[in-house]
Parts: structure tokens; sequence; C-alpha cells
């Protein structure tokens, strides 16, 4: 064991789950490469976890928190006018499509959603939330509460009163030979029953991931949410998005992931990848929601001026450098490479995803069953080829790919080659 890995494990909790058998250190990074701290290189295909949205040490982002650095960082509060905050509220409630938008910044995904519940809540005057089988929102109280992915919710007291929906769960033998249209219809039924039969109707929102993050990026069909949103508008109940890992244009079809799904949600929540390695987090949602809390409030910390300096240096390169497109293109071609491969590898079990936030699953080839131990076997395999990816699913059994939104041709060529050949290796190592 290294002295860094002995002495992280002597003072940091046990449940930080770190990846590969023999965990990284890494200590630089450029574009779309890291370097370790024994020199070895990688092609990131996960960039922290969606965070360094447009790759690593950045011009743009590198001057623009330079610059706010050199003011003195004035002012970590938000009881002073601060120009950097209207400016990324401003770009956000406008790309948000929602009505009158207004947004609070936070730091975390947590507090994002923390807060968006917080809002709903308040406004609908109900406890009652609706939300998604398999779902992750974040680690606190209210977040956890409308979490359902069991192996990351370690409790399950809630200040909430959850129903969890199905909707992401094709996959399951009920449900498996079901057209897309019948699914989404036996799923609104099985709502409108929620509704009308645990909740007595008075709820305040559903919560859902466009595409489930740590769930291992399982979808809801095109049109399930639509329809969600036409039966929550008859009882009056709010739709927040969770962009956390979908926002910014990161599917390739739309710059929030719900936006595909032609669903103009009462509020989205966001974080990760817009502050490119910087903290920052917040809601935009309809003004008449935000506006309804009546105390006052506010965050040390969120929207301070280094986070929104590198959050609006982040968001304008995306925009400028059109990298939504990018997303689609060269996330089109890595999905359709992957599944492709998949045909001749039984170990595969399925290839998902929109433009460069994609997932293969590993099943083992006798009985279809998920089959974690593959999927970590894929993990080292990668890794040996100079690769990093992520892990998920409820089973622990599918690779999770977000690449930089920047990702070139070459690069997507040679991160499928990497996938490719360690798949190969997979596949013989179960055979
Ligand atoms: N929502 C989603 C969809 C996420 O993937 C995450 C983080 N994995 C969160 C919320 C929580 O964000 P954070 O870790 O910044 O609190």
């Amino acid at each position: 064991m290294s002295d860094l890995l002995a002495r992280h494990r002597a003072v940091m909790p046990d449940w930080l789950a770190l990846n590969y058998d023999r965990p990284i250190e890494i200590v630089s990074g450029k574009g779309s490469r890291v370097t370790d701290s024994e020199g070895n290189t990688y092609l990131d295909f996960f960039v922290g976890i969606l965070t360094n949205m447009i790759g690593y040490d950045v011009e743009e982002v590198r001057q623009a928190v330079e610059r706010q650095l050199a003011t003195g960082i004035v002012h970590t509060s938000t009881v002073y006018l601060l120009r950097g905050q209207v400016e990324l509220a401003e770009k956000i409630a406008r790309l948000s499509g929602i009505d009158n938008a207004k947004v609070f910044f936070t730091n975390s995904g947590t507090e994002a959603n923390e807060t968006a519940l917080l809002l709903a809540t308040y406004a609908r005057r109900s406890d009652q939330v609706l939300a998604m089988r398999q779902s992750y929102h974040g680690r606190s109280f209210g977040a956890i509460g409308v979490t359902s992915n069991r192996s990351w919710k370690n409790n399950s007291y809630s200040p909430l009163n959850v129903h969890f929906l199905h909707g992401a769960d094709r996959h399951l033998p009920q449900f498996a030979r079901l057209s897309d249209h019948d699914y989404i219809k036996v799923c609104t039924e099985d709502l409108r029953h929620v509704l009308a039969t645990a909740t007595g109707g008075d709820v305040a929102a559903l919560i859902a991931e466009p595409i489930q993050g740590v769930g291992g990026f399982t979808m809801a069909p095109d049109g399930l949410f639509a329809a969600y949103k036409d039966v929550l508008d008859e009882y009056g109940a709010l739709f927040i998005s969770d962009e956390v890992q979908t926002g910014w244009g990161r599917t390739g079809q739309s710059f929030f992931g719900i936006q595909s799904h032609g669903v103009t949600p009462d509020m989205m929540t966001f974080a990760k990848g817009l502050g490119n390695g910087f903290a920052v987090g917040g809601v935009v949602a309809r003004g008449d929601l935000m506006d309804s809390l009546h105390a006052v409030g506010l965050s040390t910390f969120g929207g301070n001026p280094i986070s929104m300096a590198a959050a609006n240096a982040t968001l304008d390169y995306v925009l400028d450098h059109d990298l939504q497109a990018n997303a689609a293109r060269t996330g089109s071609f890595l999905i359709a490479g992957l599944k492709e491969a998949a045909r001749r590898l039984p170990v595969v079990g399925d290839v998902r995803g929109k433009g460069l936030m994609f997932a293969v699953e590993l099943v083992d080839p006798a009985t279809g069953e998920p089959a974690p131990a593959l999927a970590a076997t894929v993990m080292e395999e990668t890794r040996k080829r100079g690769l990093l990816a992520g892990k998920g699913g409820l089973y622990g059994n599918v690779i999770r790919m977000a690449p930089p939104l920047t990702l070139t041709e070459a690069e997507a060529k040679e991160g499928l080659g990497i996938l490719t050949d360690s798949l190969e290796a997979t596949n013989e190592a179960a055979k």
C-alpha cells in the first residue's frame, strides 16, 4: 500500500469510495488528459465526476480566476452586489427557458437540490415529494430522502414524505417486452395511482434526473417526462429537473437534459461542471417560486467571486465553441462504436446514453445477470491502457463515461479503441 493510501485510510471515512485496486493520485491535467504521481498519463473519460467539463488547465478559465484573485477576492458574502453573480444568473435564466427565471447559487448539487425541495414544499405547503427509483440527488437529509439507490443511501429517515416512481427502469423483467409507448402508459397510470391512493393529491413536486447519473445512466424513454408533467399539472405539483450531470449541452440533444423531453420544468438544479473544477451549484426557478420564501436566506460561499469568475468563463467557452454540437458529434461516434463492438461481446448487456454521457453495462454472459466483478475488470483494463472511466448502476456493473465536452475526434477514436480492447479482454477473461 502506498504511504498516501495508508494515511488516507487512517484519517478519511471508509465510505469514501476510491476507484481501482491501486488508487490513483492525480497531480496535473492538460486538455483531456491527466497525469498521476507515478508519471502515467490518462485520457480522462470521467473528468472528476463530470466536474472538469471543458478539460484541464483552460486558458480562459485560468485568466478569469487570476483576474479575480488579483482583486483580493472581494467579496465572499451575498450582502453586497456581485457583478459576476448577476451576469451568470442572467445567462442561466435565459438558457433555462423558464418564465421570469431567477437563480440562487450554492456550493454543491446537494445544496442545490435541498434548496429546490425547500422552495417546492414551502410554495405548495406540502411535505410530499415524488422521486424516481434508482435516483441519486445528494447526501443531506432531504437529498437522501429523494434518493432511492440503496448503495448511496445510508439512512431511511427523511424530512420529506417521498413516493418513488417507475420511469427509468425499462430493463426490469416486467417491462422488458413493452414498447416505449406502452411503458409510458403503464408508468403514467402508476403515477396517477400513487397520486390518488398514496398522497391524497397534495404533492409538492417531482424531482428527477433526465439521465440518472449514479444510477448507471439509465434513461426514461423520450415522452415519459412530458406525460408525467401533464399529470403533475393537473394536481398543481411542480417539476424539478436535477441537471447536475445532464446540464450544459452534455447530452448533445439540448442544453439542459430535460429540454429534449419537450418539458419546461418549474425548477432546475445544477452543479459539477459549471465551474470547471471550482465549486458552484445552484437552482434556477420560476420567479414566483424563488420569491415565495419569506425568511431571509443567504449562502456565505454560494456564488463567491472566484467560482463566479470560473463559471462565467466556462459557460462562455461552452457557448462560444458550441460544445453541445461537439458532444452530439463525438458522442454519437462513441456510442455507435461501442454498440458495434457489443454485438460480438456477450459480456456487454447494454450500451446506452446521449451525447458525451454514455455507459456500458456488464452482464454474466451465461445468465444475463448484472456482473459487478466484470465491470471492475473493465475498470482495471482501461486504466492499464491509459483511460479513466467511472463506475455505477444499482448493482455496480455499469461503466460510465463522460469525457470533457471539448473532446476531439482523434481523442474519441483513441478512447473508443481503448474501451473496445478493454471490453474484449474482459470478454476473454469471462470465458
Ligand atoms: N444530483 C446528481 C444527479 C448527482 O449526480 C450528484 C453528485 N453525484 C448530486 C446531485 C450531488 O452533488 P454534490 O456531490 O455536488 O453535492
